[in-house]
């Protein structure tokens, strides 16, 4: 029998990595249920995948903003259950808080915690009454340690973590396992479909000329790490495939040993805060005066 597999945000990046690599998985373990907002989208995964493997995968609309929308892609499910759901759809949103709009504000909310929070909830009791499951979630180091210029993105994958490691400790009696799969960097479309204040847009009576020389700062840091030190979404989906196919899988994974962890120590090892403040100012905007 399949393990049948719903993902969210298929239609780029890491949702569409993966929804082709467990489909045209050699041994057909899985049955994939690809999901995305806009099904016009759909032609750059069905290239991806290609005649061959048809019958592992279905592509569905679901865009996870919309709870009628959410509930008509499970109604769609010939299975009638899903064995590991992955909730992947996000955005970020970047910029100098005091240009942020409500609306934009808002929308981030919704989609990268209220959307991820009302997937689970979708199929939460299905998965209870199968007595096993597995909840995958595309976190986001900026989940564990907070980023200048990313307030909105960081207090929605923040709150990612925190329901995430409540649901956890219930769902061990249901064996269902929760796992995060904390991204660093990586190589999707995640930088065209961010929002992003743009310098040029910023004009002197929104933001100081010091927030604006330290946004300028940030996004030439921004810009290195990106160049440096991401990811390609094969790097992801890999942790991924560890994830699911371990019988006893872990609450967090990290994908980017090399660039995160140190930082991440950093915080766990000073709770008081002041030294991970200190240490990512000092990486993100070295030679600024305080
Ligand atoms: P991406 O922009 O290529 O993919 C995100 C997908 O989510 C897109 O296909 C988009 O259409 C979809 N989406 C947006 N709003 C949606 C909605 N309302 N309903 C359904 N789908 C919606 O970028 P990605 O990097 O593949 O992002 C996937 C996840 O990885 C996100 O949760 C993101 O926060 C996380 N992440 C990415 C990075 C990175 O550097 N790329 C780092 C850490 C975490």
């Amino acid at each position: 029998e399949k393990k049948v597999v719903l993902i969210t945000g298929c239609s780029s990046g890491i949702g569409l990595g993966l929804a082709v690599r467990l489909a045209s998985d050699p041994a057909k373990t899985f049955k994939v249920y690809a999901t995305m907002r806009n099904l016009a989208k759909k032609k750059r995964l069905l290239e991806f995948v290609k005649e061959l493997h048809r019958d592992t995968l279905e592509i569905l609309q679901m865009d996870v903003t919309d709870q009628q929308s959410i509930l008509d892609a499970k109604e769609k499910v010939v299975e009638k259950r899903v064995d590991i759901l992955v909730c992947n759809a996000g955005l970020g949103l970047m910029g100098p808080l005091e240009v942020q709009s409500l609306d934009s504000m808002r929308h981030i909310l919704e989609v990268n915690l209220l959307g991820t929070i009302q997937t689970i909830q979708a199929f939460l009791a299905g998965m209870k009454a199968q007595g096993r499951g597995h909840i995958l979630v595309t976190g986001s180091t900026g989940g564990l340690h907070g980023l200048p210029f990313n307030e909105l993105y960081c207090a929605s994958k923040f709150a990612i973590e925190g329901a995430c490691e409540s649901l956890a400790i219930l769902l061990q009696h249901f064996n269902i396992n929760v796992s995060l799969i904390e991204c660093g960097p990586v190589n999707t479309d995640f930088l065209v479909n961010l929002q992003k204040a743009e310098l040029e847009d910023l004009c002197v009576e929104q933001v100081d000329a010091k927030t604006f020389s330290l946004y300028e700062k940030y996004l030439q840091h921004c810009n290195s790490v990106f160049q440096n030190a991401a990811q390609d979404t094969e790097d992801i989906v890999k942790i991924f495939l560890t994830a699911i196919q371990s019988p006893s899988p872990a609450f967090r994974y990290f994908t980017n040993s090399v660039v995160e962890p140190p930082l991440t120590k950093l915080k766990a090892a000073h709770p008081d805060g002041i030294q991970y403040i200190k240490a990512m100012s000092e990486m993100v905007f070295s030679g600024e005066e305080k």
